[in-house]
């Protein structure tokens, strides 16, 4: 049949043009542009749009899989209640993917463990994501390991560069672990190479002024924290571990609460002083 050699035919061009979405589904569209009587151009307006958004799509999908996000952690389950001191509409703000991140301004969460730090810093990669920005999220260590490892092969200029194709790069617990006089240098190098051009989003346990006991080199780190304090926009997550309070309110809730006691809505709330004793 002429109609299947046609079809035949269009599949491979469609594909030599690289349009898998459209030759996915033509031939539907086809039909009901036929049925419903659509004018061509609006048979081809919207094919162009459905390959269009597929691609927006397979893009984001792509750029998640590269990104490393902590799975689950959103801002929708972000109990912002649970954190006075940062607002949901300053977030949003950040997360509006207007530039107020670009051009290598930086975002700092710094608080004792179990405040949300990590969480709140992959919700605000995923949600800058999902707005077309390319992020990495790494634990620091893991991270200054992979630069070392490069810098003995004399390739540490090159991850570095490599690592410039993240509009943001997501250092999760930047001044945790004590690091030596290597670590410190090539974490400088990292942040002399993003400074004013690719932002870096740090969360850290420990504030600024114990920094230089965690990291070696005094004026190193004195001159990192001048080029990640630069341009940055700071939150302080001062409060309990959430776990710890969580766990403290079932409890105070007595047994046999089930287990979605736990949502959002309820979570973060100070136990009410009769609660307490
Ligand atoms: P930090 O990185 O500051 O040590 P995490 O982000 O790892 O803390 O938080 C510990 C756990 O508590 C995670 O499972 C996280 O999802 C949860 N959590 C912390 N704060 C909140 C919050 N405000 N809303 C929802 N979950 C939270
Ligand atoms: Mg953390």
């Amino acid at each position: 049949m002429s109609h299947d050699f046609d079809a035949t035919c269009l599949s491979l061009l469609l594909n030599d043009l690289r349009l898998p979405a459209i030759r996915q589904i033509w031939p539907g569209f086809a039909e009901r542009s036929d049925t419903e009587g659509w004018p061509a151009a609006r048979l081809l307006m919207a094919l162009a749009e459905h390959e269009i958004a597929e691609r927006d799509r397979r893009r984001i999908e792509r750029h998640l899989r590269e990104a490393r996000l902590l799975p689950g952690k959103t801002l929708e389950n972000f109990d912002f209640d649970a954190v006075p001191m940062v607002s949901r509409a300053h977030v949003s703000a950040l997360c509006a993917g207007d530039g107020r991140l670009r051009n290598g301004a930086n975002l700092i969460l710094m608080g004792p463990p179990g405040g949300g730090k990590s969480h709140l810093s992959s919700a605000i990669g995923l949600s800058l994501l999902e707005k077309g920005w390319k992020v990495l999220f790494a634990r620091t260590t893991d991270l200054v390991q992979r630069l070392q490892v490069a810098r003995r092969e004399l390739a540490l200029e090159s991850a570095i560069n490599r690592l410039d194709r993240f509009d943001l790069l997501i250092l999760d617990d930047f001044a945790y672990a004590s690091k030596d006089q290597a670590e410190t240098s090539v974490l400088f190098e990292l942040i002399s190479a993003r400074y004013e051009r690719r932002s870096v989003l740090l969360t850290a346990n420990q504030p600024f002024g114990e920094w230089t006991k965690v990291f070696p080199d005094p004026a190193m780190t004195v001159a990192a924290v001048d080029r990640l304090v630069h341009h940055s926009t700071i939150f302080e997550l001062n409060v309990e571990s959430y776990r710890g309070r969580t766990a403290l309110q079932r409890k105070q809730q007595g047994p046999g609460r089930p287990a979605s006691f736990a949502t959002p809505n309820n979570v973060g709330v100070p136990p009410r002083a009769e609660e307490q004793q």
